[in-house]
């Protein structure tokens, strides 16, 4: 039997799944979860040596399990690799070694730099080059905050010992032999969120790298998704191909099979990203989405989405355990709502820092709105689920103005999809069909799909066959009363940061 690896390093943990090539069909897999630092107010960082050693420790354990099946490494033809994008990392050259730890993509200690270029330049300065606006999110403002912030980083680039990647070519420089051979590549999807490279081009482009002070010389090559990246040098899988790099979210549109113009997912986790497929063609975003590259097959043009990024959906989840000890664990979030109707009015704004598509208002900060005596906390949990569909509610109405269609079904996936009551919510707010499969790992099938691709092992475009379909319920006349208080919470929310 072939095989394809999946590698998928997240925000919330790493997995390493192992399918039977072109199936749905998981041979081996193993999850570990890694952990996020949050040292001052805004601030989110990880260490990179942990996400490394994650990837290494899962590659053993699947192993191991592989051996188990009677299946063998060398039935592995070739492996995906799949990545939080915009997350940002410098490290040695020669000792292999982090300057300092990853800045998170929804890391916003760069707000005030952000602020400052945006009040110089505009804040769609750069839209046309790179389809993105100037903000907190990409890696090329983490990037200058660190060029201007840690004399280290900056003394290391004047030097030339230092490397810049995302999350994929500091994973890949590892897996290919680290400071003995490592390659140090991306693919153009993670490159279109660093703000650095040209969506014309597909290249790293001279004038932003002068904008935001970055040298050529730091940067990874950029290739197309699905290509040959390099080889594994040590460990268990010794030898195997790395042949395709993409994205999380992308991978999650290549995993859904949304392969054709005007198909669309939506990806439930750390945070919430909605991409629209728009073919070969860039569609400018005129209502605060992103313009951006879907995926591209070595020799072929590429293919682009439009999409809305939200910054914080599971995390919020994670917030009402760890930070308000209000549950236990994620799922018992749903058993918490679903004692009531509705929230009775509250109204939760999850701007921990700041909010993205389609705001891009790094001043906003979280609220609950509504609050009265006789709110409990299952009305609190509720509205931490609404928060997420109503933010993804937004990005719709950005989408079918930005597309020109009209949008009635997303296909969706990821961590926060286990609560069905989300779902449903998610259908009755947005007012549409929210399609769910009941294969979870979505964005680790995007990543095999993209390696399986480039040995001719698996086709593009295909479709998941168990799913769930959840349909609005409620009234439109009810969807628009909530619309309507959901907008007051937002305006309120704005700028409450000041420095
Ligand atoms: P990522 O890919 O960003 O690492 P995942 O897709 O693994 O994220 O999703 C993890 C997120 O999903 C966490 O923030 C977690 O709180 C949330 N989550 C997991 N299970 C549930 C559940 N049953 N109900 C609601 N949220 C959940």
């Amino acid at each position: 039997m072939n095989l394809i690896a999946a590698i998928d390093q997240g925000t919330s943990s790493t997995r390493v799944i192992v399918f039977e090539a072109g199936k749905i069909n998981v041979v081996a897999s193993h999850q570990i979860e890694v952990q996020q630092f949050c040292p001052q107010e805004g601030w989110m960082e990880q260490d990179a040596i942990e996400l490394w050693t994650s990837v290494q420790d899962c590659i053993k354990i699947v192993a191991a399990q592989l051996t188990k099946t009677g299946s063998t490494i060398q039935d592995i033809k070739a492996i995906g690799l799949t990545n939080q994008r915009e997350s940002t990392i410098i490290w040695d050259r020669t000792t292999g070694k982090p300057l300092c730890p990853s800045i998170v993509w929804c890391d916003a200690r760069n707000g005030t730099l952000v602020k400052e270029l945006c009040e110089k330049f505009g804040q769609d300065y750069l839209r046309t080059k790179t389809g993105l606006p100037i903000a907190t999110y990409f890696s090329a403002t983490k990037l200058l905050w660190l060029i201007k912030n840690n004399p280290e980083v900056k003394g290391a680039i004047e030097k030339k010992t230092v490397m810049f990647g995302t999350v994929d070519s500091w994973i890949l420089w590892n897996l290919t032999g680290g400071i003995q051979d490592g390659v140090h590549f991306t693919d153009v999807t993670n490159a279109s969120r660093t703000m650095l490279m040209n969506l014309n081009t597909l290249d790293w482009d001279k004038e932003l790298l002068e904008f935001f002070e970055v040298p050529d010389h730091i940067l990874p090559g950029i290739r197309p998704s699905s290509d040959i990246f390099g080889t594994v040098k040590g460990g268990e899988f010794d030898g195997i191909q790395i042949t395709g790099i993409i994205g999380d979210q992308q991978a999650a549109l290549l995993g859904h099979g949304c392969t054709n113009k005007g198909e669309a997912k939506s990806t439930y986790g750390t945070g919430c990203f909605l991409l629209y497929n728009t073919g070969n063609e860039m569609v400018k975003s005129e209502h605060g989405l992103l313009t951006t590259v879907a995926y591209q097959c070595a020799g072929k043009p590429a293919n682009f989405a439009l999409e809305g990024s939200v910054a914080v959906a599971g995390s919020a989840v994670r917030w009402l355990q760890n930070n308000l000890g209000l549950i236990n664990k994620s799922s018992e979030i749903s058993e918490l709502a679903a004692k009531v109707e509705s929230t009775d009015g509250v109204y939760f704004v999850p701007a921990f820092s700041g909010l993205f598509a389609p705001y891009w208002k790094p001043d906003a900060r979280g609220i609950f709105c509504g609050l009265t005596a006789h709110t409990t906390k299952h009305h609190i949990a509720r509205s931490v689920l609404e928060a997420t569909c109503f933010q993804v509610m937004d990005i719709f109405q950005a989408m079918r103005a930005d597309s020109k269609s009209d949008l009635c079904h997303v296909l969706v996936d990821g961590g926060m999809t286990a609560s069905k009551e989300m779902l449903q919510i998610q259908a009755d707010i947005a007012g549409v069909d929210v399609i769910c499969p009941q294969f979870n790992e979505i964005t680790a099938v995007g990543a095999a799909v993209a390696a399986g691709a480039t040995v001719n092992l698996w086709n593009l475009g295909q479709k998941m066959d168990n799913i769930v379909k959840y349909s609005p319920k409620i009234s439109s006349e009810e969807r628009e009363k909530m619309t309507k208080k959901w907008k007051m919470a937002v305006e309120r929310s704005l700028g409450w940061h000041t420095d």
